[in-house]
């Protein structure tokens, strides 16, 4: 059965929590890495990701959710959460930590100041329609590894193109919200992502 957790040390918790729960899985929060144990596949929320990392490190669960990574459970993470499973950030804090695990380079608060926050139609990749695409001083991706797909990307006004979704096996990013919208798309994605990784575990 599957059992998706809730990074809940800070950002939008609860919205992803309701985005999960109408899909029929059974969802809870993680605070402490006892939490982690119960669960088999994990979203890290959007938020500030400085704050996430240093009280992801206060309650001790830095180590243990770099470990379920590597261990090759499921998860996702939005916007905040796609700088905190980043292998590399630019533009962070100096002592600003991630999980890892994903082999992108992002540049946090990317879109600028002008466009701190915007929407938009995004072409996905498997998606028979466009999803609305909400950014909220977003990242975006700057370099991907060999082995990360790119789902969507953006173009910018000075027309070059960035990923703003990947993936690479077990691991989903979005640079963008679908948690603050009725489209549960994503979610459902990564659900059946989660569930065809939990079998073959
Ligand atoms: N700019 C934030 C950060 O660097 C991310 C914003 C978001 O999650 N909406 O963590």
């Amino acid at each position: 059965m599957l059992r998706v957790g809730v990074l809940a040390v800070q950002g939008d918790v609860r919205e992803h929590i309701n985005s999960l729960t109408s899909l029929n899985v059974a969802v809870q929060k993680v605070r402490n890495p006892e939490e982690l144990k119960t669960i088999n596949a994990l979203v890290i929320p959007g938020g500030e990701s400085t704050t996430i990392s240093m009280l992801t490190k206060r309650v001790g669960l830095m180590d243990p959710l770099r470990k379920f990574v590597k261990d090759g459970f499921a998860v996702y993470g939005s916007c905040a959460g796609m700088i905190m499973l980043a292998d590399e950030i630019l533009d962070g804090r100096n002592d600003q930590e991630t999980i890892g695990g994903l082999e992108i380079t992002v540049r946090r608060n990317a879109f600028g100041r002008q466009v701190d926050s915007f929407e938009t139609d995004l072409a996905v990749k498997d998606f028979d329609k466009s999803f609305r695409a909400i950014f909220i001083r977003a990242p975006w991706v700057e370099r991907v590894g060999e082995s990360v797909e790119v789902l969507a990307a953006v173009t910018t006004e000075n027309g070059s193109q960035h990923p703003v979704m990947v993936r690479q096996g077990s691991v989903l990013a979005t640079a963008f919200h679908p948690e603050l919208t009725n489209d549960n798309r994503v979610h459902e994605y990564f659900v059946q992502m989660a569930k065809s990784v939990s079998a073959a575990n």
